[in-house]
């Protein structure tokens, strides 16, 4: 016997802050005046041109940013038209939120608006359920993430001369996450006593991801601090390495080329510039390493760098945008942020398409985060593999990486931690002996 939907009986939204100090969206709802569930919106700095619309409310309330209008659409409009209803299936209730905003990108009522009341949707649907959001979602999850770890900050998100936004550390030869975790953070406090003694005090800044900031400009010396201090832990041969390149924030259209460290490079500049960072650094995955528009340039490096290239301003979470990138093989790994597309179930669809095209899916916060760990119960009921969730500090980050390690402990034996997904025949670096 199936039981009758809930009735959503209540529905509204606030204003809170993110780890930026800006305003963003906490959304509460209620079913059958019981249970009670909220999710928060994540929000973005460097983001694509082509994702959902975020609506702020301008004039000089915290400098624009506010989100008082999009609480009011929660509150009103949406409210009007979702309570009494039952909250039978998440998949009808965003295409009701997404046909009553009408238009393409939500920017009517807001994406912040429309995904704020998906997300709570969801969390109450699984606890009407007394299920965990990914079990809810999938019965058989069982697959815990490698974490993406962002160890080093540059472009949009620090004030450094770093052109590059993301230098990560990928933990592959970790056994569970929470020993991915150590040896992640037994890295970052490596980095630190190294960062201290050639920099100064200076280059312990961090960024809005929470990696260091330090005072340098060239990519190269950003990936040796990360080999150094891999090695200074002694772990070599347990981490790979990879880049968010955030291309197009550096990518100039009128003359047709990336300026990074001062340099000036056409695409084909590029391409070379990536092949000699991979051979060097044991890189294995980039994302956005070329301009957002640039599907065929993306296509190139995919098929010549023969590693995971991720397409995140490419994409958008969107999934015409990524029918395109499949069709042309831009890319062959997808970037995964709910708030680009502004509902749970275009989302979890976007995922869907990227994995029956053979790629992968990494799921990924925003630099603008809360507390809310939403993402590490979606990175596992989608089984995804890879996460990416800043470094290891800093609340808004380790309320994600927390929260896998609560869920690793609820999956119990069947938790599985994946082994080196990156792993190559023709490796040369890297310090696998399988490999040599
Ligand atoms: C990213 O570019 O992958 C990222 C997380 O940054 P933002 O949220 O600023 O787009
Ligand atoms: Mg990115």
């Amino acid at each position: 016997m199936t039981l009758p939907s809930p009735v959503i009986t209540g529905l509204s939204a606030r204003e809170v802050l993110d780890c930026r100090g800006l305003p963003t969206l906490q959304v509460d709802i209620e079913l059958d005046e019981a249970l009670q569930a909220t999710a928060d919106v994540p929000s973005g700095r460097s983001t694509g041109a082509n994702e959902a619309f975020e609506l702020r409310d301008g004039g000089d309330r915290f400098g624009g940013f506010g989100v008082l209008r999009a609480a009011d659409h929660v509150a009103g409009e949406i409210s009007e038209t979702l309570i009494g209803t039952r909250l039978s299936d998440q998949r009808t209730l965003d295409r009701t939120l997404v046909e009553l905003d009408g238009t393409d990108d939500k920017r009517r009522l807001g994406a912040n608006a429309i995904l704020g009341v998906s997300l709570a949707a969801a969390r109450a649907a699984a606890a009407y359920r007394d299920l965990p959001l990914y079990r809810a979602i999938n019965s058989n999850a069982h697959l815990l993430p490698v974490p993406l770890v962002n160890l080093i900050n540059g472009g949009k998100h620090a004030s450094n001369d770093l052109d590059f936004q993301e230098f990560i550390v990928l933990p592959v030869g970790a056994d569970s996450i929470l020993e991915a975790l150590q040896i992640s953070s037994e890295v970052n406090l490596c980095l630190a006593g190294i960062l201290l003694e050639r920099y100064g005090k200076v280059a312990l800044n961090t960024g809005d991801e929470g990696g260091f900031a330090p005072p340098i400009s060239d990519p190269r010396e950003a990936l040796s601090l990360l080999h150094e201090s891999v090695a200074a832990a002694g772990y070599e041969g347990r981490f790979r390495y990879g880049l968010d390149c955030a291309a197009s924030h550096y990518y100039d259209p009128e003359t047709a080329t990336y300026t990074v460290a001062g340099s000036r490079r056409d695409r084909d500049g590029m391409i070379d510039l990536y092949q000699g960072l991979i051979a060097e650094y044991d890189i294995v995955t980039i994302e956005d390493p070329l301009d957002e528009e640039d599907f065929e340039g993306f296509a190139e490096l995919t098929a010549a760098s023969g590693i995971q290239i991720v397409g995140d301003d490419l994409f958008t979470t969107n999934p015409e945008r990524l029918a395109r990138g499949i069709e042309a093989g831009s890319a062959n790994s997808l970037l995964w942020k709910f708030n680009q597309i502004g509902t749970l179930s275009e989302a979890l669809d976007a995922a869907d398409m990227a994995h029956k095209a053979g790629y992968t899916v990494v799921v990924s916060e925003r630099s603008g985060e809360t507390e809310d760990p939403m993402i590490a119960d979606l990175v596992v009921a989608l089984g995804a593999g890879q996460i990416k969730t800043g470094a290891p500090v800093r609340g808004e980050r380790t309320a994600k990486y927390n929260r896998l390690i609560r869920i690793s402990e609820e999956l119990g034996d069947s938790a599985l931690y994946p082994e080196d997904p990156f792993a190559r025949e023709d490796r040369s670096t890297g310090g696998d002996p399988a490999d040599g």
